[in-house]
């Protein structure tokens, strides 16, 4: 005889002193995060979404059962109503708390696998691009911006396209400061490890050169102040920066400098002469 008809039929009455409780099983309904699911499972393998004693819709269902092995499946304000001993309505109470952190527990476990699984897959099919990331990742003079840069971008698992980052062919706004990011880096490992700065012969200069680093500014008390870093072009190992109230250029300009060589400074492993009052004459401004 199942539950139910033993209990319209007046064989198991709703308040029942000697339920004991067996087990919680839990309603999952479906919704846009994916279809319903049930956890869990009674003794007698009977699921229900509502509740025995009062038929109202529940998601945490408890289970009792009597000696002869009858089942009530109720909400915990229901068992809390029927004569259930308070030893039981703890025990109940306290599997559901063990019962929700199990699994919590198992489906953080099940997304640590997927992410796994996802890095995995995309390093495989971006081998190509991690391995030249990896490559400068290895490098010793690494800033710590650099370095944390490297690292997230193999991070990025399937949110980046990192092909287009490595190859310096952006689509996206993202890709494209990522792009240019990766690309300073790489000529910064080269400058450094092919440098040459002549600060021999001080004075005025004029060269053809390059903006190889994106200028970045910052407010002084007397002003903005810019600092530009440019090498030249062709490449011959020597870097120049100048620090003052002008912006020279954007990333990638060429054109020709004319300044003055004062000195030199040696920043994240790569020596650079200083110039003073550069005049910058950009190459289509030539044309
Ligand atoms: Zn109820």
């Amino acid at each position: 005889m199942n539950l139910m008809k033993a209990i319209l039929s007046g064989k198991l009455d709703a308040s029942n002193p000697n339920l004991q409780f067996c087990t919680l099983y839990q309603i999952r309904k479906a919704s846009a995060q994916g279809p319903g699911s049930i956890t869990g499972k009674s003794p007698s393998g009977r699921t229900t979404a509502t509740c025995d004693r009062c038929g109202i819709g529940i998601l945490n269902v408890y289970v009792f059962a009597d000696s002869n092995g009858n089942e009530m499946h109720v909400g915990i304000d229901c068992a809390g109503k029927m004569g259930i001993p308070l030893d039981e309505l703890k025990k109940a109470r306290s599997f559901k708390h063990d019962a929700v952190i199990a699994a919590h527990n198992e489906e953080c476990r099940l997304r640590r696998v997927a992410a796994a699984e996802r890095q995995r897959t995309w390093l495989e099919k971006n081998a190509d691009s991690v391995s030249a990331v990896n490559d400068i990742r290895s490098w010793t003079q690494l800033s710590v911006f650099e370095q944390e840069f490297l690292d997230r971008l193999l991070s990025a698992a399937g949110f980046e396209n990192i092909g287009n980052i490595v190859d310096n062919t952006p689509e996206t706004a993202s890709e494209k400061s990522q792009a240019e990011l990766f690309a300073c880096i790489t000529l910064r490992r080269f400058l450094v490890e092919n440098q040459k700065a002549d600060t021999t012969k001080l004075g005025r200069i004029k060269v053809k050169a390059r903006i190889w680093r994106a200028p970045f500014s910052f407010e002084t008390p007397f002003g903005r102040t810019y600092v530009n870093f440019l090498v030249t072009s062709p490449f011959n190992g020597q870097t120049f920066v100048y620090k003052g109230g002008k912006r020279l250029g954007g990333l990638g300009e060429e054109g020709v400098l004319a300044a003055t060589i004062e000195g030199d400074d040696t920043r994240d492993g790569l020596q650079s002469a200083i110039v003073k009052r550069p005049k910058w004459t950009a190459e289509d401004e030539k044309a």
